[in-house]
């Protein structure tokens, strides 16, 4: 059977379809820029590559670009459209109403509407996906899978702010965190690569993209992350401030013109690498400035270093101790130098990396010495793979246990 894994960010929908139970790729895409000039479609179809340029106006064009691809596809002798047997959906947020991968009907659509309101930067794309899906795959049944369910097993210690409880309990304000389908996955397939057990494992997983964020994976499950009620909480990222003293925001509307609407979009799309290096939010570009001596894209660059070494520092104190490392998402797994750089000086804690292994890892691969008492590794995060696994697992509940392919 065929499963449509779709994963719909702000301005990007990314695509995949597999076959299971075997897990084998047939395609995979990506739609980029939708909603903004030069948006284009790229593909990988039975391993060959092809790209073009296509208008984009919507998340719905992006879908119908989907839908050509696979009809195309069939064109060639591939598959068609029809074959599509599941189709799961990537949703940020869930809220604490859903906590596993939920089949979507007309009462969950109206609930996740409900979480929209937690997440309206995060959801909204993913919902307009899921209704253009209804009408374009009209009978092919579909599953939301949440980005903040693989933290529903933090303790409560970690994930409750300590506010009046009834702001809890009333408005359900507490920590969710994000990015579990990534942090589940690279953890999941650390473990299996390095041959240990997940069942009795400590590793720390940092996915650092776009968007960034650690979590601390004691025995499988996540037992605390760095992103809490939004993704605006944690480590400083592209365009985001992380953690920050919550007064920012009253002084900030005190003193300025600024509504607190204004001053949360400013600390979610103008702030970390972009707002500290005043030129972007692409790692790329601010290391390509600091390595020409901007000392405002230093700053940001060690900004954002010195925040995930505290994060490591913290998760190692909240395990009592790590096994294993991972890096994975864009920067994580392409940036050497943010490695190194993260686990500079942190022998004392038995991490030690290779500096040749880690200067020439291409795709997943240990880099750590072979001393080290910690195993540091990078993991290319597959993020559609894991929607696609667990849309499996909720349609066909028990046939096999949540592995990765390799
Ligand atoms: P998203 O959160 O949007 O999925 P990605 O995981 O694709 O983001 O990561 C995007 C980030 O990865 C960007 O900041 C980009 O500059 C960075 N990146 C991509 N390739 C490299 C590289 N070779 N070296 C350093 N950073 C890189």
């Amino acid at each position: 059977m065929n499963i449509l894994a779709l994963n719909a960010g702000s301005s990007t929908l990314k695509f995949k379809v597999l076959r299971f139970p075997e897990k084998r790729e047939k395609v995979r895409g990506l739609c980029e820029r939708i909603g903004l000039e030069g948006s284009c479609v790229s593909y990988i179809i039975e391993g060959n590559q092809r790209s073009y340029n296509a208008v984009l106006e919507n998340h719905n064009d992006a879908l119908h670009a989907v839908l050509k691809v696979l009809t195309e596809g069939a064109a060639e002798g591939f598959y068609s459209s029809e074959e599509i047997a599941v189709i799961g959906h990537r949703i940020a947020h869930g809220g604490d109403r859903f906590v596993e991968p939920t089949v979507i009907d007309d009462t969950v659509l109206e609930e996740l509407e409900v979480c929209k309101e937690l997440a309206p930067l995060h959801n909204e794309a993913a919902l307009k996906v899921i209704k253009a899906c209804r009408e374009m795959f009209e009978n092919v049944p579909m599953v939301a899978v949440f980005d903040t369910s693989f933290h529903q097993t933090m303790p409560q210690k970690a994930y409750m702010y300590a506010v009046p409880y009834e702001l809890y309990e009333t408005y359900k304000v507490r920590r969710y965190g994000f990015h579990g389908t990534s942090h589940k996955y690279a953890a999941y397939k650390a473990a299996e690569a390095l041959g240990i057990p997940l069942e009795d494992s400590k590793i720390i997983v940092c996915h650092l993209g776009n968007g960034a964020s650690i979590t601390a994976v004691q025995n499988g499950k996540s037992v605390d992350t760095s992103m809490g009620f939004t993704p605006l909480e944690g480590l400083v990222m592209g365009t985001r401030s992380g953690d920050i003293d919550p007064s920012v925001v009253g002084f900030l509307a005190g003193k300025t013109e600024l509504s607190q609407e204004e001053i949360l979009r400013k600390l979610n799309t103008e702030s970390g690498l972009k707002g500290i290096s005043k030129k972007s939010s692409d790692f790329r570009e601010v290391l390509e400035a600091m390595n020409t001596g901007d000392s405002n894209a230093t700053l940001a660059i060690e900004m954002f270093v010195y925040r995930i070494r505290k994060y490591i520092g913290s998760y190692i104190a909240v395990m009592d101790g790590v096994d294993v490392l991972v890096f994975t998402g864009g920067i994580g797994e392409k940036s050497s130098y943010v490695r190194e750089a993260v686990c500079e000086g942190f022998s004392f804690a038995g991490i030690e990396i290779d500096k040749v292994r880690n200067r020439t890892v291409a795709g997943d691969g240990e880099i750590s010495t072979d001393e080290s008492k910690v195993k540091v590794m990078v993991v290319c995060t597959d993020e559609e793979l894991m929607i696609a696994q667990e849309t499996y697992e909720v349609m066909y509940k028990g046939d096999e246990v949540c592995t990765t392919n390799s």
